[in-house]
């Protein structure tokens, strides 16, 4: 097996090297390493690895690739969260390059009609979107997948999880058959190995690390509590620890009522709460502060903020049970 070191053994476009260059990426992850190569060469691939591992360019760079060296083609990338797809869109801007006349359309539940259709409108060569929002886009036919020879799947198992499954074979009828399909998933269960049976040519099976136990550098810590403990022992924790936190909540009033008597305890804990009721504007903000480290801990239901590419998140606590 040849090992590549550098981006620019994989015979990349100047464009795409000056782009990776102003990114400041020089090395590829093992999951870049693996599967940028041979999605360069057509390959359908059905790629276990998680987020934080450098997924997102190693479907980014081949799409955008295969965009430029195609002028008629078009791309879809389908993820299960907005802000998921928001990470995808920014990768994605990043790689195309402030001079690029490719235009982009991001599809998501929640936003408003018409802006998306004002992007649509403009012959958008790729879309990034949440399958609910797509669907309801193919209903209208107010976008048109005749041409997207290019899809990705992102974060399979959590679109399954979270109900998309109908939407996606809804989808899958819409797309030509001859295209190139990559898939990722952090878990392979069973639906998932039959969805790239379905959907897949012969795929190129890819995995980073584990696809089942967490990272070697993270340590898990199991504390027994009775609800009325659960409080005061969170609390100790957080005094005890230092760096940004996310707490997994399992209701939506819940993080707000947790956010609030974190606040409210003065014990000067800064914290903000979010969940997907939240409008998408306050979301953004919310997120954006959290990165900014302007407070320190994220409240927030597990579908929102899974796979959150958060850098200097220090620790995570499930104060609720996971289901
Ligand atoms: P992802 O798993 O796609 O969410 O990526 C995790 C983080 O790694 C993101 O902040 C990326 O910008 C960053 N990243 C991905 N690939 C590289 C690379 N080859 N060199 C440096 N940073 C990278």
């Amino acid at each position: 097996m040849t090992t590549i070191t550098k981006f620019d053994q994989f015979g990349l476009s100047a464009g795409m090297l000056a782009s990776l260059e102003r990114m400041d990426y020089t090395t590829p992850t093992p999951v870049q390493a693996q599967a940028i190569p041979l999605a360069l060469k057509g390959r359908d691939i059905m790629g276990s690895a998680q987020t934080g591992t450098g997924k997102t360019a190693a479907f980014a760079i081949p799409l955008v690739e295969h965009l430029l060296k195609n002028p008629t083609s078009t791309a879809l990338v389908l993820t299960p969260t907005r802000e998921l797809g928001k990470q995808i869109m920014d990768i994605m801007h990043q790689l195309l390059g402030p001079k690029s006349g490719i235009k982009t359309a991001f599809l998501i539940g929640g936003a408003p009609m018409n802006k998306q259709m004002d992007m649509l409108r403009k012959n958008p060569r790729l879309v990034v979107g949440t399958p609910g929002r797509i669907n309801d886009h193919l209903e209208r036919r107010t976008v048109n997948f005749d041409k997207t020879d290019f899809l990705v799947l992102d974060e399979t198992d959590r679109m399954l999880d979270m109900g998309f499954s109908v939407q996606l074979d809804r989808i899958f009828k819409f797309l030509p058959n001859k295209r190139q399909t990559l898939m990722f998933s952090a878990t392979l269960p069973k639906n998932i190995v039959n969805l790239s049976q379905q959907y897949l040519h012969n795929p190129e099976r890819i995995a980073v690390g584990s696809t089942v136990t967490p990272s070697k550098n993270i340590n898990q810590v199991i504390v027994k509590l009775t609800e009325e403990q659960k409080f005061g022992v969170l609390v100790e924790q957080l005094e005890a620890r230092k760096g940004s936190v996310v707490i997994f909540v399992k209701t939506k009033y819940g993080t707000e009522r947790l956010a609030k008597r974190l606040k409210g305890n003065n014990s000067g804990f800064t914290a903000e709460a979010i969940h997907g009721d939240l409008k998408q504007n306050r979301r953004d903000r919310v997120i954006r502060d959290y990165r900014a480290q302007k407070y320190r801990i994220l409240v927030a239901t597990d579908v929102v903020a899974r796979g959150l590419d958060v850098p200097h998140i220090e620790h995570m606590i499930n104060y609720d049970f996971q289901q």
